[in-house]
């Protein structure tokens, strides 16, 4: 990656006044919320009590342990947004957030990200989260596994199925494309931003049969998990929550932009 991609400036990332330090200007700065308070253990996403978050009690991901330095939200959902719409130079900012995430991490051997199409990868002019692992690689002194997995469909092709449908489709939407560069590795997979954690979700299932020793998660923002008994909108049916379990409130993919969409 050439320096001149990513010239050193003293503009703030968002938006684009002088800063003279800094990546972003003390108002912007206060439109993002990081991540620095209570975190689900398991999936990383900021939480309002201790412990894992219910989401995770209830099904437990594909990964052993994730990390997002931003909630995504407010300033830092809009830095994502120019992240994925001409702003690479992002890159090198979010990874050295997602580096001082990864201090007194289990050991990585390897890291591979999220991929795109061919075809939305030439209408976009680059993978935002093959920059995020380029540059994290050399924060951390870890190599990337190019194209280590491959998508050989649109998720968008999701639109209309039901929920389970869905699930069964992104199963044939990735593939490892060198099972022997991931055998007995520990993984990390980065991403832009966890939503729902499906794709993520996914991705992590196929490094496992791909016979990863372990697979980590790395991700620049996360929505905040909100615990269904303290979510108003449970009362509007006349139930306190507690018998609502079995339909925890996922955060929709419809209206979240999602990474790579
Ligand atoms: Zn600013
Ligand atoms: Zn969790």
């Amino acid at each position: 990656m050439r320096d001149s991609l990513f010239p050193l400036s003293y503009t703030c990332d968002l938006c684009g006044i002088e800063t003279f330090d800094g990546n972003l200007c003390p108002n912007c700065h206060k439109t993002i919320t990081f991540n620095d308070k209570l975190t689900c253990p398991v999936c990383g996403r900021r939480v309002n009590s201790a412990g894992v978050c219910a989401e995770c009690k209830h099904l437990l991901p594909q990964y052993k342990k994730a990390v997002s330095p931003i909630v995504y939200k407010d300033g830092g959902a809009a830095l994502i947004t120019k992240f994925k719409r001409g702003g690479a130079y992002l890159c090198e900012y979010f990874s050295s957030l997602i580096a001082d995430k990864l201090v007194g991490f289990p050991k990585i051997d390897c890291i591979v990200y999220v991929p795109m199409t061919e075809k939305a990868l030439r209408k976009r002019g680059y993978n935002q989260t093959a920059l995020l692992a380029e540059k994290l690689s050399e924060k951390i002194k870890t190599p990337v596994v190019k194209d280590g997995v491959i998508k050989i469909k649109e998720t968008s092709e999701q639109i209309g199925l039901s929920m389970k449908e869905r699930k069964e489709n992104l199963k044939s939407c990735f593939r490892v494309s060198q099972p022997s560069l991931i055998k007995g590795k520990s993984v990390l997979v980065v991403d832009d931003v966890m939503t729902t954690g499906a794709t993520l979700n996914e991705i992590c299932s196929k490094l496992k049969k791909a016979q990863a020793r372990a697979v980590y998660a790395a991700t620049v923002a996360s929505v905040e998990f909100k615990s269904p008994l303290s979510a108003n909108h449970f009362s509007s049916d006349g139930t306190d929550g507690k018998s609502t379990q079995k339909v925890l409130p996922l955060p929709t993919e419809l209206s979240t932009p999602k990474s790579n969409e």
